[in-house]
């Protein structure tokens, strides 16, 4: 398939790894902090597409330097061809990983019954009750949000690399919040907080919200500790 944009190299968006990034149109959620705002509304200005042919030959001549892919978007599993385009990085020899918001449980199992997938990395936006996910989501449907509790129950079980991940937005999130899905995940290897950063919403009012201190995010991670494996702080 054709992506809105592609990182040739990153040193942070696969634990460990030296990956190249690639970003997909369009998304079934309208989170109003969404930080990437361009692929959802005006995806063709932004860069001109990638198609996976390209994708294919440039990871064929960085071969021994670039450790996998990850797929990112936008919400990579709305398209069909994903299932392809990663059955072919993974022919490869490389690495994949997949970012998500966990609405396509069937394609994230039959990845991980594929075992195409080496790590992947679930957006929880609020506690797992669909009136707080739906303030989180303006565009959730109860069939979307009966996929992302079947998705993170799936991958708590999984036998790969798996984190959870929550962008903190002090006007959607208490701390209570936050322990609420720290605990709906229990047991989970990693969840990682990441400071909500205003410089950049899809719903402009957005950019007047000030994110939680350092301070403030530490005590969360705190709060979620006695649940989880490992509580990452990811600050702006
Ligand atoms: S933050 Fe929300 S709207 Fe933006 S890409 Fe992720 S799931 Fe989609």
């Amino acid at each position: 398939m054709q992506y809105a944009g592609m990182i040739k190299q990153s040193l942070v968006d696969y634990p460990g790894e030296i990956v190249s990034v690639l970003f997909s149109r369009g998304c079934n959620l309208r989170c109003p902090f969404c930080h990437n705002p361009d692929l959802l509304i005006k995806p063709r200005v932004v860069n001109p597409p990638v198609d996976i042919v390209e994708v294919l030959e440039f990871m064929q001549q960085r071969r021994g330097f670039l450790d996998g892919v990850v797929f990112s978007g936008g919400e990579p599993t709305l398209h069909e061809d994903l299932i392809a385009d990663i059955r072919s990085i993974k022919g490869l020899g490389l690495l994949v990983k997949l970012d998500t918001n966990g609405t396509n449980t069937s394609m994230v199992e039959l990845l991980l019954r594929e075992r195409l997938l080496d790590y992947v990395a679930m957006d929880i936006k609020a506690p797992l009750d669909y009136k707080k996910y739906r303030e989180a989501c303006e565009r959730l449907s109860p069939e979307n949000f009966f996929s992302i509790r079947s998705t993170a129950l799936l991958l708590k079980k999984a036998r790969t690399e798996v984190e959870f991940r929550t962008t903190v937005v002090p006007v959607l999130h208490t701390p209570e919040d936050i322990v609420a899905i720290a605990r709906f995940i229990e047991g989970a290897p990693r969840y990682t907080l990441q400071q909500f950063n205003p410089r950049v919403t899809l719903e402009p009012g957005y950019g007047r919200v000030v994110p939680y201190t350092k301070t403030e995010m530490q005590e969360l991670a705190d709060l979620c500790s006695p649940y989880v494996q490992e509580v990452r702080v990811v600050n702006l």
